[in-house]
C-alpha cells in the first residue's frame, strides 16, 4: 500500500512498478528521457500536465486544429491565460512543414502542439522535420499519441519531440486511469525555470519528477494516491508491447487495418482519409455514405449485430464513421465481423429517394 503522510517514504513494491513502467515508457516512446512517468489519469491529465508545466500564463502557444484535440488543447492553454494561436484546417486535413515554419515565425511560441494520431479524423500526422523546425524558432514541440502509439511509429528522440504523451487504454490495452508522458531536457529547462508555479498543484512536474525518481532526490515522498492497480496494469501492457516489439506492433496493425480498408471499398464505402499514407491504422473513418442516416446505421449495427461504431467527434460530427481496431482487438476476425455487421445495415438501413 501507499504510505499516508506528506513526509513518508514510497513504498518499496510500487517504487519498482514505477520504474518498471518508465523503462517501458522509454521502449514505447524511443527515448532515453529522465523524465519519464506516467500521470494518473487518463489521456486528458497528460495533455493539462504538458501545458500546465509548460506554459506560463501571457506566452504565446500554436495549436494545430485539425479535429477535436486541438480544440481541446486550444481551450486548454486558453484556461490557464496563454496567448493561442492556431493553425487550422477541417478534419482530415493535414500541415506541411512550411506551413508550421510560416506560423512559428510569426507567432514566436513557447511551444507548438500537433496530434499524431488524429482520431475524430482517422488521420496520421507526417512527423519528420517538424520537431527541427520548431527548435530553430526556439520553440518546445507536444505530440498527442494517445490514439496512435503502438500502432503507427513515433520516435520521440529520433524525431526531435520534447514532450509526448499517450493513454493507456489505446493500442497499449490497459484500464483507462494511466497516461504515459515523457520529457526531453529541453523541456525540463523550460519547465524548471519558471517564473510563476504551474496553476495545478496536483500536476506540477516539480512534485510528480520527485514521486517517480526523476529528480536525482535520495528520498521520494507522498505526492498523491497513485492508481496502484492501474500501475500494475499499465506495467504488464508495457511488458507485452516490449515483447512483441513495437515495429511488430505497428506492421500488424497496419496489416489489419489494410484488409478493413479492401473490404470497406469492396461495400463500395469511400474512406474519409483519401491518401493510404496518411490514415491511422487504429482508428479508420469512413464518408458517411449518401442515402443513409448515420445515427440509424450506428444504432442498427447495435441492436443487431451488438458492435459500437462511432460518428466523428466534435468537428467531424455528421462527416465520418468511425471504426476503432486496436491493441487486442486489432485482428482479421473482428474486421471480418465489422464488414459483416456493415454489409447487413447497408442493406437495411437505404432511405428510399421518395
Ligand atoms: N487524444 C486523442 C488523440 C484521443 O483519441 C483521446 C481519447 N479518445 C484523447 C486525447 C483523450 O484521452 P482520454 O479520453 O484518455 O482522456
Amino acid at each position: 500500500c501507499l504510505s499516508m503522510h506528506s513526509t513518508d517514504p514510497l513504498n518499496g513494491l510500487i517504487m519498482k512498478i514505477m520504474n518498471d513502467i518508465k523503462k517501458g515508457i522509454q521502449y514505447a516512446f524511443q527515448t532515453s528521457n529522465n523524465m519519464t512517468l506516467a500521470m494518473s489519469g487518463s489521456g486528458h491529465t497528460a495533455m493539462e500536465c504538458a501545458v500546465f508545466n509548460i506554459v506560463e500564463p501571457g506566452e504565446s502557444v500554436l495549436v494545430a486544429i485539425n479535429g477535436i484535440w486541438g480544440e481541446r488543447v486550444a481551450e486548454i492553454a486558453e484556461r490557464m491565460g496563454a496567448k493561442v494561436h492556431t493553425l487550422f484546417k477541417t478534419p482530415g486535413g493535414h500541415f506541411t512543414n512550411a506551413e508550421i515554419e510560416q506560423a512559428l515565425a510569426k507567432h514566436k511560441p513557447v511551444l507548438f502542439f500537433l496530434t499524431h494520431g488524429e482520431s475524430s479524423a482517422g488521420l496520421v500526422h507526417p512527423m519528420d522535420g517538424v520537431g527541427d523546425i520548431c527548435h530553430k524558432y526556439n520553440c518546445l514541440l507536444l505530440v498527442d499519441s494517445v490514439a496512435s502509439l503502438g500502432a503507427a511509429p513515433i520516435l520521440m528522440d529520433q524525431q526531435n519531440i520534447d514532450i509526448l504523451y499517450t493513454g493507456s487504454q489505446k493500442a497499449l490495452n490497459a484500464p483507462p486511469g494511466t497516461a504515459p508522458v515523457s520529457f526531453s531536457e529541453r523541456a525540463c529547462h523550460k519547465m524548471f525555470n519558471r517564473k510563476t508555479k504551474p496553476v495545478s498543484y496536483l500536476l506540477d512536474m516539480t512534485h510528480l519528477s520527485n514521486y517517480w525518481g526523476n529528480d536525482g532526490k535520495p528520498e521520494r515522498i507522498y505526492h498523491h494516491t497513485g492508481p496502484v492497480s492501474g500501475f500494475f496494469a499499465l506495467r504488464e501492457s508495457l511488458a507485452i508491447i516490449a515483447e512483441m516489439g513495437l515495429e511488430n506492433s505497428w506492421s500488424h496493425h497496419t496489416e489489419i487495418a489494410e484488409y478493413l480498408w479492401k473490404g470497406l471499398e469492396d461495400l463500395g464505402l469511400k474512406l474519409f482519409i483519401k491518401d493510404k499514407d496518411l490514415r491511422l491504422p487504429s482508428v479508420t473513418t469512413i464518408a458517411i455514405p449518401e442515402g443513409y442516416d448515420w445515427k440509424e446505421l450506428l444504432a442498427y449495427i447495435m441492436k443487431h449485430h451488438r458492435i459500437e461504431f462511432t460518428g466523428g467527434l466534435g468537428p467531424s460530427v455528421g462527416m465520418v464513421l468511425r471504426i476503432g481496431l486496436m491493441g487486442y482487438n486489432c485482428n482479421k476476425a473482428n474486421a471480418a465481423m465489422v464488414l459483416a455487421a456493415l454489409e447487413d445495415a447497408l442493406k437495411q438501413c437505404r432511405k428510399s429517394k421518395a
